[in-house]
Formats: C-alpha cells, sequence, structure tokens
C-alpha cells in the first residue's frame, strides 16, 4: 500500500483524494490546506488527516475549529508519491524548492509547463514512456481530452493534420471572480497552446488548434477536423470510440443535447460531485466525408484528469507496467464506464 499525499486540496486535488483512497495499491495518508474554510473543514469530515502549508496561519485554523495534523513537511517525510494540486506556476516552483530537495516523487497538473517538469502523462498515450520517473505532469482537461479520442484515431488510421476548435468555459462553478460573463473572448494566438500541449504526449502528430472562451461553467466543447492517412468509414471511427477507455459515445436523440444535459446525465449515474470522467463524443457528430473525419466532443474539466492521476501513480512507483491494466484497475475501482 503506498502513501500518497495531496498538495492543493481544491477543485483537482478533493477529487484525486477520493479517486486514489478507493484503489487498493495506494491511499491518501493526507491533504494540505492554506485557508480554514469549508473545503478544510469537510476534508477532515471525509476522514483525511489535514496538514497546514501556511504553517504561520495555524491559530486560524483554531479558531474555525478544524483539526490540523501536522505541516506540510511533515506530511511529504511520510509520502511515496505527492500529487501537487496548486494553482499553475506554484507546482514547478514546489519541484526545485521541496521536493528534489527531499527526493520526493511528484505529480503535477496541466497549469505547469512540460519543460519545468520534463515528462507528461496520458495513461492510453504514453504510460510506459512514465516508468519510473521521478516527476511528471498530467496535462490539462482539454489536453487529456483531445488525446482520448485522437490516440485510437492515429493508431486506427493514421492522422496527417488534426484542426481542433475549442470553447472553453470561462470559470469553473465555484469560481464568481472570473469572467467573461458575456461576450466571447477569442484566443487570438494561434496554434492556441493545446496543439502543441497534445504533442508533448503523441510526439509526431500534425495538430493546430484555436480556442475561445465564453460564458459557461460546466464543460468545454471540441469540435475536431482530421485529416486521415488511410480510408476508414463512420462505423470504424465508432467502433474505434467504443473500444477507446474513458471515450463515451452520446446521443442527441436521446436528449444529451447540451453540455447541461451530459451534468445532468453524469448527476443520473450517481456520480460523485457530478463527475464525468469520460470524454462524451456526440454519436451524431462523427462523419467521415473525403477522407476527413469531424466530430464534437465535450470535457468536464473538474474531472476528466482525476483517473489520470491515479494511473501516473502507479507508473512512477512501477505498480503496473502495463499501461492498460492500471487503466482498467482505476477505472473498476472508479466505476467508469
Ligand atoms: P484550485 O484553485 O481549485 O485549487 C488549488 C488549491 O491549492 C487551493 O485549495 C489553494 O488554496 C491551494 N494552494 C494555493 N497555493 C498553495 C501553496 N503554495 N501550497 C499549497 N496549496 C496551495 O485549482 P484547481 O482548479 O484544482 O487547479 C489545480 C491544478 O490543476 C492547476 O495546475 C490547474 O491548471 C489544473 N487543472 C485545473 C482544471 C480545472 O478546470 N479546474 C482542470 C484540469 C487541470
Amino acid at each position: 500500500m503506498k502513501n500518497i499525499g495531496i498538495n492543493g486540496y481544491g477543485t483537482i486535488g478533493k477529487r484525486v483524494a477520493d479517486a486514489v483512497s478507493c484503489q487498493d495499491d495506494m491511499k491518501i495518508v493526507g491533504v494540505t490546506k492554506r485557508s480554514p474554510d469549508f473545503e478544510a473543514m469537510t476534508a477532515v469530515e471525509k476522514g483525511y488527516d489535514l496538514y497546514i502549508s501556511a504553517p504561520e496561519r495555524e491559530s486560524q485554523f483554531e479558531e474555525a475549529g478544524i483539526k490540523v495534523t501536522g505541516t506540510a513537511d511533515e506530511l511529504f517525510e511520510k509520502l511515496d508519491v505527492v500529487v501537487d494540486c496548486t494553482p499553475g506556476g506554484i507546482g514547478a516552483k514546489n519541484k526545485t524548492d521541496i521536493y528534489e530537495k527531499i527526493g520526493l516523487k511528484a505529480i503535477f497538473e496541466g497549469g505547469e509547463d512540460h519543460d519545468a517538469i520534463g515528462c507528461s502523462f496520458n495513461a492510453e498515450s504514453n504510460y510506459e514512456e512514465n516508468l519510473g520517473k521521478d516527476y511528471t505532469r498530467v496535462v490539462s482537461c482539454n489536453t487529456t481530452g483531445l488525446c482520448r479520442t485522437l490516440k485510437p484515431i492515429y493508431d486506427l488510421a493514421g492522422i496527417k493534420k488534426v484542426r481542433a476548435v475549442m470553447v472553453r468555459r470561462g470559470a469553473d462553478p465555484g469560481e464568481v471572480k472570473k469572467g467573461p460573463i458575456n461576450g466571447i473572448v477569442p484566443s487570438t494566438e494561434v496554434p492556441s497552446h493545446h496543439g502543441p500541449d497534445v504533442q508533448t504526449i503523441i510526439k509526431d502528430i500534425n495538430v493546430i488548434s484555436m480556442a475561445e472562451l465564453v460564458p459557461t461553467t460546466l464543460m468545454h466543447m471540441h469540435n475536431v477536423m482530421v485529416e486521415l492517412e488511410n480510408n476508414i468509414s463512420t462505423d470504424d471511427v465508432l467502433d474505434a470510440f467504443e473500444n477507446a477507455y474513458r471515450v463515451i459515445k452520446i446521443k442527441k436523440s436521446l436528449g444529451i443535447d447540451s453540455t447541461a444535459a451530459i451534468m445532468e446525465y453524469a448527476k443520473e449515474l450517481d456520480r460523485s460531485r457530478g463527475n464525468m470522467y469520460e470524454i462524451p463524443v456526440w454519436e451524431e457528430s462523427v462523419n467521415v466525408q473525403d477522407g476527413e473525419l469531424y466530430y464534437m466532443q465535450a470535457v468536464h474539466q473538474e474531472s476528466d484528469v482525476v483517473p489520470e492521476n491515479v494511473d501516473a501513480i502507479r507508473a512512477l512507483l512501477e505498480l503496473e507496467e502495463d499501461y492498460e491494466k492500471s487503466i482498467l484497475k482505476t477505472n473498476k475501482a472508479m466505476g467508469i464506464i
């Protein structure tokens, strides 16, 4: 049973903590918080030992009646791997300032740059490359979504070129200080960072992306166009998505006609926090015409990367050599379709 800690118990960190807790080869030893807020309170109520990453605030936790087990540094000493879920940029600093100094393996999230961490991770695409590494980065929610559906197509038919248009949520549901609340905000940098980020995982794929922010909090949406090397049919693609890990086909004809309906579907599945770990692809949108594949998919930004973190832990600790065995083990424990 390997000892895992979460540094930064926020949107991603709290979900990764729960995902690790339901595996039988790893356990959560503790989670860190900076502020004595409701997430700190519920972490303790759930049974997680809470360590503080701002020790000077210990009295604030005492005043709030939230039990603290120790400091973040004390937690790090007990761990085989830390999953760093702090806001973008802090993880890379923690790598050099803390983890490298104490020889602690660490997993980072998509807010960090690939170059600062040295390796990136997507379970189905490059698990083997991560075996035994000290540090890796689970790529962002959008990059994870693109890798999940592009890798099976790449393996099946080869890819000449991908063009992807990313319609991105403006903020997570709990965030009130971010926007936009009115208007669409184009990212005028072309390609957007998503295409190059896919290339940190599927090295020789030719992919160009464009992105814009829209006033929604629920999910991202991707419109994907793929020039294929070899001719395949729409049915071949549907079969490939059927067999891909953590991809599900959804039907507009069944009333799943928006990202809001997908979130409602996740609730119907009784998913914790309404999570949708899989990448839903609209079956009706999948279409091959003149050697080019078109499809539309959605990404639940708060949860699609969560199972990838569990597999990344197995890869770094070499708990499982075979990526498919790790994926299946994680999926079974988390109830992933
Ligand atoms: P968040 O703000 O919800 O949570 C971050 C947590 O880290 C908070 O609890 C915060 O208090 C804590 N924290 C801040 N500074 C800290 C420090 N110095 N030491 C320890 N803890 C600290 O952020 P998030 O959305 O969970 O994002 C975390 C990472 O995951 C980022 O790299 C982000 O880019 C990535 N990510 C986010 C999403 C998303 O949509 N939310 C999706 C995929 C990946």
